[in-house]
Order: structure tokens, then sequence, then C-alpha cells
């Protein structure tokens, strides 16, 4: 398992998912996001994570039209923004989202976050969407355990994905098992907390153990906890250092030692307490 980048994780739904993407958040519009998506998908990246709200879906829509690649190799998630929650709205947003990236459909399409008193009526709207095959896929992100039985006391479409924060500093053991628990697959946003742990010693120790990078080793033990991951780079070197994950696997003891280093520490809003 997890040896080859085109490997796929299957949904609840039966969609098949790749285990490794690119994310394009704060990679600007136009040449730079273009650049980042061409490179990644010529060597091998074949899923692609944007938002409404990154405001670059139309540059990440040109990539993909220029590249060689058969439309249906590729797994293009985007995300429906607070501003835009509640059930025509949503609708409305995603027409948008799907025009900018010039696609016929999306292969999942996500809350991006829990707005009280709005996502219940956004979900309505995904599964709306879901049914009409605009999408293939549709779930959640940044969702606690109480917000994930809220939306099913409220329906009986259980979400498919969740995308939560999650690296080192924030390993998310209790909502990784609930999801694991409903099938609902995990996907890491900020798996290499942005950058911060790339001096850490228990991570440099491991890394040089296997002749890899630190962030190599973050995203590898990402895998190995069966999550998916979705590194951002806009710089191509990286985009190759992060990509290459699929020679090497950890052993037991190294995965518990990254768990440890667990400090329920976010980079990120908490979804608990957030005011946009
Ligand atoms: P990441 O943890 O992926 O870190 C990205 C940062 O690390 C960038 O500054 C990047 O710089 C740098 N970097 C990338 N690769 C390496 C490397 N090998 N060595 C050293 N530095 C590196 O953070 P993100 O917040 O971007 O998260 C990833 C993706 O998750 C986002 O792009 C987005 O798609 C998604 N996301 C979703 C959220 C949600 O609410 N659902 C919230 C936040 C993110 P450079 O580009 O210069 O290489």
């Amino acid at each position: 398992m997890f040896s080859h980048i085109a490997e796929t994780t299957t949904l609840r739904n039966g969609v098949q998912m790749p285990w490794f993407g690119l994310g394009v958040y704060k990679a600007n519009e136009g040449e730079e996001v273009q650049l980042a998506v061409r490179s990644a998908i010529e060597i091998g990246y074949r899923s692609i994570d944007t938002a409404a709200l990154y405001q670059n879906e139309q540059g990440v829509g040109q990539a993909i039209r220029d590249c060689e690649i058969p439309r249906e190799q590729l797994f293009i998630t985007t995300k429906v923004w607070n501003t835009d929650q509640g059930f025509e709205t949503t609708l409305q947003a995603f027409e948008e989202s799907r025009k900018k990236l010039g696609l016929d459909y999306i292969d999942l399409y996500l809350i991006h976050w829990p707005v009280k008193e709005k996502y219940v009526e956004t979900w309505r709207a995904l599964n709306k969407l879901y049914a009409e095959g605009l999408v293939r896929a549709i779930g959640v992100s940044n969702f606690q355990v109480h917000h994930i039985k809220d939306l099913m006391q409220h329906s009986e479409m259980i979400p498919m994905v969740n995308q939560i924060e999650l690296h080192p500093r924030l390993t998310q053991k209790t909502l990784l098992d609930y999801c694991k628990e409903q099938q609902i697959q995990v996907e890491a946003w900020s798996p290499l907390m942005r950058g911060n742990l790339m001096a850490n010693p228990t991570l440099e120790v491991i890394a040089n153990k296997y002749k890899k990078s630190v962030a190599q080793v973050i995203l590898r033990w990402d895998l190995e906890h069966q999550v998916v991951t979705i590194p951002k780079s806009v710089n191509p070197s990286r985009i190759i250092e992060n990509a290459n994950i699929f020679d090497f696997q950890l052993t037991h003891e190294d995965i518990e030692a990254i768990d440890a280093l667990n400090l329920d520490q976010r980079v990120g809003p908490d979804p608990d307490n957030f005011s946009f």
C-alpha cells in the first residue's frame, strides 16, 4: 500500500480519491497557480485542492485544460465559502466555481467551515448537486464530531470526506477515530504546519534515518494513518520533493514517536470558535 502517487482510497460511495494531492491556498491566481498545477500534474499528481476563497479557480482550470491528462484521471476539489452558505446561495456559488474551473463536474465539493445555522441547508444543496451528478462526492471541512453528529440528525447522507487541520502538533486522534468508524475519509490540511516543523529535532532524526526530508516524513506519516494529504507548494522543486514519499515506509516506533509530538496546537482557526 502507498507505493505509487496515483493510489486511491475508496470513498463510502465507491468513488476513488487519490491519497495524495496538491493544495493551492495562497497560490496566486494566474501564472503562479498555473505553473504549480502544471508542474504537479507533470510529475504525477492527480488531485488538486482549491476553494472559492482562494480566488485561483480560473488558473487551476486553465492548467487542467493545458495538461494532457484526461479529465477522468484527475480529481478536483473545491469548497463553498462561508458567506455563500445556505441552500440557493450554495447552488449559485457552486455554479460560479464550476464555471471558473471550466469543468462539467467537480470530483469533491466541501462545506469549507461549519457555519452555525447555515451548514444544514448548505448540506441540502450539496445533496442536490450530488443527486444531479454535478459532483462525484460531497463532504465537509473543519467539522468536529458534534458538527457531524448534528448534520447526520438532519440528513441521511453521511459526508464522504472531512478535511481538517492535521499535522504532528495536532494529531486529531478522537476525530480521526470517529471518522474511521463512520467511514468518512479524513484529509489533512496544513499537513506541513505551514513549514513550521522543518527544524523539529525528533522529525530531523527520523528523516535522516530514512534519507528523506522532514516534509517527506510528515507526509508519509499521514498516509500511514490512512489520511489523505494535500501539501501546498508553488515551488517546482518542493512539489517534486513532497511527492517523493512512495518508496519508503515508517516503522511503528517512528509513527508513534511522531504521534507523541501532538500538542493540540493549531495554525488555523478553531472550528468551535471562529467568526468569519
Ligand atoms: P502546508 O502545511 O501545506 O504548508 C505550505 C507551506 O509550506 C508553504 O509556505 C510552502 O511554501 C511550504 N512548503 C511546501 N513544501 C515544503 C517543503 N518540502 N519544505 C519546506 N517548506 C515547504 O499548508 P497549507 O495551509 O497550504 O495547507 C495545504 C492545503 O490544504 C492548502 O493549500 C489548501 O488546499 C488546504 N487548506 C484547507 C483549509 C480548510 O479550511 N479546508 C485551510 C488551509 C489549507 P512554497 O509554496 O514556497 O513551497
